[in-house]
């Protein structure tokens, strides 16, 4: 089998290999579901305080190309409509909270219309560095005439393995969902990449998908993005500020494509996420299947972590997530997997001065010059910044990761993007 690869990135030694399977978290007796889980804008409520639900039942309906249907993932009580609730980014959303009668009753309304209809209605998303709706990806491609599918099978974070798991456990789905989204798109190739380490999922999804190149990948990180899939499967680069469908290709990740299968041939909403939680306090790490809206205390709880005074809970894992300040916060279509590091693991340190050792700019994989824009974030220096390519950077963490004096570069690149982003804005 050909083994792809990308120039930089780190080998932080991948749990892709580990197979334990996924144990369903109960459901909650109390679920917050935001109406905007994906980049774009909010749905509006289509329920009001007082109004019963079943699970499935749509409280918030895409209108349009920027946003995703949102449905009920248990039944009970609508018991609040918020209007700002705090997401993992740091902004607010509105957001619907239910109280659950515990009897999880499905709605049986049957969604209907067509292929792209029923993926919309059933709020499908894809999660790449953000969430898109699928709908829109799956026009944006059509019209761009892309030819070429590649499926990320990579989990997002060498930590986690859900991705991994998923393609092993669920590979006749995915195959169905990637027979859709091939025909929706009329591509001519498809290709799977997947960690050459994990041969479970590699074996499985080759047998139940015989339309597809399965591509093994080498163990590195950050070999999930998009841009990354695309040099290492197919040898090509994405102009700068460019996207993949430039080139003719678009990327979809395996819980997708599943999600698709879901929602055409079973009519069935997408309400729930297929996740991993690792890092101190657990001994191995856990593959979980968690309902949307159940907050992260209750996932973690029932994973059996303990999260001491200063210790420290990660959405999206440690190289590229964001540490959160509360666990009430809920599980969302956007959440890859949750990492816990305990108060024995959380280091202080201050950095020093750029020794102009170059090892940041050698490892970074979009070929930028890591130690230049995060010191033209931290000075201000925003319209430099940007000439620099700041938006070129995924925020993988590689150059923190390797500088000698602990220089926090992802952190002040995000900075300067967040500076730049609300510059715009009152613009
Ligand atoms: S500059 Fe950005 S893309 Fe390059 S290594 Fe640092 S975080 Fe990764
Ligand atoms: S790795 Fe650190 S010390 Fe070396 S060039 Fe980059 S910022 Fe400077």
């Amino acid at each position: 089998m050909k083994v792809g690869t990308f120039p930089g990135g780190l080998n932080l030694g991948s749990i892709a290999s580990d197979t334990s399977t996924f144990h369903e978290v109960p459901s909650s007796g109390t679920v917050i579901i935001p109406l905007k889980q994906y980049s774009g804008k909010a749905c509006e409520p289509a329920v009001k305080k007082k109004d019963e639900v079943k699970v499935g039942s749509i409280i918030g309906e895409s209108t349009g190309n920027d946003d995703a249907s949102v449905h009920a993932t248990v039944s009970g009580v609508v018991t609040n409509i918020f209007k700002k609730y705090p997401d993992m980014k740091g902004g607010t959303v509105p957001a619907i909270e239910i109280e659950s009668d515990s009897k999880n009753e499905l709605d049986v309304t049957v969604f209907e219309g067509t292929d792209i209809e029923l993926i919309q209605k059933a709020g499908v998303v894809d999660l790449d560095i953000d969430a898109v709706p699928l709908h829109s990806k799956i026009a944006l491609a059509k019209e761009k005439s892309v030819n070429t599918l590649i499926v990320n099978g990579v989990d997002v974070e060498s930590q986690f393995s859900s991705r991994a798991v998923l393609l092993s456990e669920y590979a006749g789905e995915i195959a169905a969902g990637i027979d859709i989204i091939s025909k929706l798109l009329g591509v001519t190739s498809v290709h799977i990449g997947v960690i050459e380490k994990a041969s479970s999922a590699i074996s499985s999804i080759s047998s139940a998908c015989s339309t597809a190149q399965v591509v093994g990948l080498k163990d590195k990180h950050p070999q999930s993005l998009r841009e990354l899939l695309v040099k290492a499967i197919l040898g090509k680069e994405i102009p700068q500020g460019g996207i993949p469908e430039d080139i003719g290709v678009t990327v979809i990740s395996a819980e997708t494509a599943l999600f698709v299968a879901r929602a055409v041939n079973d009519k069935k909403p997408v309400i729930e996420r297929f996740i991993t939680v690792a890092g101190g306090g657990l001994s191995k790490s856990k593959n979980v299947l968690v309902r949307i809206g159940t907050p992260i205390k209750e996932v973690l709880d029932y994973c059996g972590v303990s999260v001491g005074g200063a210790g420290k809970v990660i959405i999206g894992g440690p190289m590229m997530g964001t540490a959160i300040h509360s666990t009430d916060m809920p599980i969302t279509k956007e959440t890859t997997g949750i990492f816990v590091q305990n108060e024995n693991e959380i280091a202080e340190f201050p950095s020093g001065v750029c020794i102009k050792c170059g090892l940041c700019i050698d490892i970074c994989p979009m070929k930028l010059m890591p130690f230049l824009i995060s010191g033209l974030s931290e000075a201000g220096k925003y319209a430099m910044a940007e000439k620099n390519d700041i938006h070129g950077c995924n925020e993988c963490g590689c150059c923190s990761y390797v500088c000698p004096v602990l220089i926090p570069m992802v952190h002040w690149i995000k900075f300067g993007k967040s500076e730049i982003r609300a510059q715009r804005s009152s613009e």
